[in-house]
């Protein structure tokens, strides 16, 4: 299968964000992503879906939506909807509304880092999500880079020193969303897990200091979401999108923090005697199924089950033999400027 990068969760001068849909697209092409999912808060920009250019490197932006009650208080559930192909916002103040909403369209809906810790130094309040009655989303986003910087930075100074040394930010998903996802994957349901990077580049002037806060460039080569498509992009516009939003909603990605080692070329799959499957798929535990991993580099390898590490290991490779249901994903870590950080969190396959 063909792997293709994408960037996803960002803001642009429609929203909250400096940049515009070009400068994004320039970004990506500079950065090698295949596909940027923007997604303003609260409006769906019409007539920007377009592909950039640069000799035979091509980039395709689509846009998307991030929508939040904005009456809300306090404010809560921002939500990540994709290929609706339509102003979803009116429906803002229901959460289940909205994800039905965007279903009947036929879009794909993600919770917007579910886990979203108050950051007073900069008036930035918890935003996550609560309502957790709601069904029918298809996934969650499991590692946002500003969820993280939230928690990471201690105090006004603290996060000025890491907007000069964002490289230092990434450790993995926070450990409370984690636990969510793996209780609901332990629950029988299917939720894919993507990672955004929640990109703003925002310039901050704070005293002496003027930074803009994580150019878009920078983004793009940490937290990407891989996807496994049946071919590369094509060019017709229809079509790419038809086969990025499938891939997505299929659960056939991983998340890959590309800045400490490349992650393209992970691969998580299942081979049985008569069947196989990749993340995302559904594989029956009747007859023998072996689980396999294989890593573009070295690294800590888990294979976990439920929530429950399994095996874990260092090497490129791992394998297993399930005897039981239950969905079954990889996480690897990797060191990198001096502490562990998550390097690759895979979809599970669902062995049932
Ligand atoms: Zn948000
Ligand atoms: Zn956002």
């Amino acid at each position: 299968m063909n792997e293709l990068i994408i960037n996803l969760h960002m803001h642009t001068t429609y929203s909250d964000g400096s940049g515009t849909h070009a400068d994004l697209g320039r970004a990506a092409l500079k950065t090698g992503v295949d596909v940027l999912l923007v997604t303003d808060h609260n409006v769906l920009v019409q007539g920007v879906d377009s592909y950039y250019q640069d000799g035979k490197k091509r980039a395709l932006l689509i846009a998307c939506e991030e929508i939040h009650d904005q009456d809300r208080d306090p404010q809560k559930n921002h939500l990540l909807v994709f290929g609706a192909d339509q102003e979803l916002a009116t429906f803002a103040d229901s959460p289940q509304a909205l994800i039905s909403a965007a279903q009947r369209l036929g879009g794909l809906s993600f919770l917007a880092h579910p886990v979203d810790p108050a950051m007073p130094a900069f008036g930035e309040t918890d935003i996550s999500w609560v309502d957790w009655d709601a069904t029918g989303y298809t996934g969650l986003e499991l590692w946002n880079g500003f969820s993280e910087l939230k928690t990471v930075a201690k105090g006004k100074w603290g996060a000025v020193a890491y907007a000069f040394f964002p490289e230092t930010i990434p450790h993995g998903p926070l450990v409370k969303t984690m636990q969510i996802w793996d209780d609901l994957l332990a629950k029988g349901r299917r939720v894919v897990a993507i990672g955004g990077t929640d990109a703003h580049a925002q310039h901050k002037v704070m005293g002496p200091v003027h930074q803009t806060i994580f150019p878009y460039e920078y983004h793009f080569s940490t937290i990407n979401t891989h996807t496994l498509t049946p071919t590369a992009l094509t060019g017709e516009l229809a079509q790419d999108r038809k086969m990025v939003f499938e891939a997505l909603a299929a659960g056939h990605c991983f998340i890959g923090y590309d800045l400490p080692a490349p992650t393209r070329g992970f691969n998580f799959s299942a081979q049985g005697r008569d069947i196989s499957g990749i993340m995302g798929d559904e594989i029956s535990v009747q007859g023998t199924v072996t689980l396999q991993a294989k890593l573009p580099s070295r690294a800590e390898i888990k294979l976990i089950k439920d929530g429950k590490c399994l095996k874990s290991l260092l090497g490129d490779t791992i394998t297993h033999i399930p005897d039981e249901p239950g969905a079954y994903r990889i996480e690897a870590y990797k060191h990198f400027l001096g502490k562990r950080r998550g390097w690759i969190f895979s979809n599970p396959i669902y062995i049932r």
